[in-house]
């Protein structure tokens, strides 16, 4: 019975945007023409959605169904495309162009 309540337990501790998380990591992502990138998720190779950083709110939008409807209500709601598209724009930027020496000096 106590083992049974840890699991559940353990269930409850991951929070939708750790869920979608998890999921972004089945999502394969590359560069697209003219520009953002396209994403699909392993399961759903027929799908392929088109990101796009948009230019005044600087957020990654996304054509999927998900975030389109979740996204009016959800100022902010990033879908399992979002968070695949940000990580892989992490290690983009991270092998190319991230220099320790100049990390700070576009803030001010
Ligand atoms: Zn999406």
């Amino acid at each position: 019975m106590k083992e049974k309540n840890n699991r559940t337990k353990k269930n409850e501790a991951f929070s939708p945007a750790e869920q979608r998380a998890a999921r972004a990591a089945r999502v394969e992502v590359s560069d697209a023409e003219p520009y953002g990138w396209m994403a699909h998720s392993e399961m759903d190779r027929e799908h392929v959605y088109h990101l796009f950083c948009e230019p005044q709110t600087k957020r990654l939008v996304c054509t999927c169904a998900d975030f389109i409807y979740r996204g009016d209500a959800e100022p902010g709601y990033e879908c399992k495309h979002i968070s695949a598209v940000l990580k892989y724009i992490g290690h983009q930027y991270l092998q190319l162009r991230y220099d320790p020496r100049s990390q700070y000096e576009c803030a001010a």
